[in-house]
């Protein structure tokens, strides 16, 4: 039988998640130094292994290990430090960063999307760490900034040399939910010039606005709804799916236009080659620009993040789902994630490591009066917790 592990109680977990709602690390600036430091100071004084890892002026990851140090760990949990803005102000019901409990919801920006995610982590790891377990393997667990603005955190702790065997990113799925993968994304920006003229003798000039909405954004829809892709039963949406965001063209009413930019947010299906569906857009572009004589059409391709999903036979998973079955008492769910986080970073830098998602929280997130369940966060410590000490031994 495995050793019992004393939880920690659902009044440590709630003061140490409000603990980390009150500290504003908004990105951007970010300013997660003061977070990290939180979070090392209350594993330290318990005798956890702890390091805060400093990645720019004020902005840090903090890494806490179990069962040793290790550049291969069996296992990495990662939750991000930072939040999006506040948006609208005037919207919020309870203060942002006040980490009020109401009608058992705990609120303030973050309390979904991450920081109930990171308090599930550490407050997990500090239970297996009371518990007193020996781990078979190393088990590392990161608290990363810079999430909200491409991965700068995670993207430094590899570069820092760990590499984890398995990884479990603490986003939102609920207590009984696992997400097995995330789409994919690029970030496209696409510039049409042509010719001004006197908007009474259109055909003089050459209109920025009407090639870039009448025929570049068309034929890049196109290609986009052409792209063969497999479905996933865990998916919600299936496939690839192109959103203009933004577009700015245009002088004055009576002129025609010379110049037209327009942002596009391009999400990808696991299976599909963020590169290779760059150079088809890139040849859809030059297809335009060939076919129509004094036109420019320029396009940049960013933001790169690779689509992922992991087999529900890997060890991660079925472990994670076991614990969540004992736990919960109910059948887990697959589900995969329509945007991006961190666990992006981390397939597409470790190929062949299962990676998932799974913590506390709710759809609340980016938006007002975000909040997550207490029971959910307590739900998800306790599953963390009974999963550590097992998926060490599984070792990926
Ligand atoms: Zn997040």
């Amino acid at each position: 039988m495995p050793q019992e592990i004393r939880h920690v109680s659902e009044q440590e977990l709630v003061g140490f998640l409000q603990g980390l709602i009150r500290i504003k690390t908004v990105n951007p600036p970010g300013n997660e130094e003061e977070a990290a430091r939180y979070v090392a100071e209350r594993l330290g004084r318990e005798g956890m292994d702890v390091e805060v890892r400093v990645v720019s002026p004020g902005r840090a990851n903090v890494v806490a290990w179990l069962g040793g140090r290790s550049e291969t760990p069996a296992l990495m949990l990662n939750g991000h430090l930072d939040t999006v803005p506040l948006g609208e102000n005037d919207r919020w019901d309870a203060d942002p960063f006040g980490g009020e409990v109401r009608e058992g919801r705990l609120y303030g920006r973050g309390a979904s999307d991450n920081k109930g995610g990171v308090a599930a982590i550490f407050m997990a790891a500090l239970a297996v760490h009371r518990a007193g377990i020996s781990l078979p393997a190393p088990v590392v667990v990161t608290g990363v900034m810079g999430e909200e603005t491409g991965g700068t955190g995670t993207t430094a702790l590899l570069d820092e040399g760990i590499k984890p065997r398995q990884a479990i990113v603490a986003e939102w799925t609920s207590a009984s939910r696992i997400a097995l993968g995330y789409r994919g994304r690029l970030s496209i920006t696409v510039e049409t010039r042509g010719r001004t003229a006197h908007a009474s003798r259109p055909h003089q000039g050459v209109n920025a606005v009407e090639h870039m909405t009448e025929l570049v954004l068309p034929a890049l829809k196109e290609y986009v709804s052409n792209l063969s892709f497999i479905p996933h039963p865990a998916f919600l949406v299936n496939g690839p799916t192109l959103a203009v965001t933004m577009i700015r063209g245009g002088v004055k009413a009576n002129v025609v236009p010379d110049l037209c930019r327009a942002e596009l947010d391009l999400r990808l299906a696991p299976g599909q080659d963020p590169a290779q569906v760059g150079e088809g857009l890139a040849e859809v572009v030059a297809g335009v620009q060939a076919a129509v004589p004094g036109l420019e059409v320029k396009l940049d391709v960013g933001g790169r993040k690779t689509p992922f999903v992991t087999s529900e036979d890997t060890a991660l998973v079925q472990v994670l789902a076991e614990c969540i079955r004992e736990v919960t008492g109910r059948e887990p769910a697959y589900i995969g994630k329509t945007g991006c986080s961190d666990g992006n970073v981390l397939a597409e830098r470790l190929p062949g490591v299962p990676v998932v998602a799974y913590g506390p929280g709710n759809g609340s997130g980016h938006s007002p009066n975000e909040f997550v369940e207490v029971q959910d966060l307590v739900a998800c410590t306790r599953v963390l917790a009974t999963a550590i000490p097992r998926l060490a031994e599984r070792g990926g």
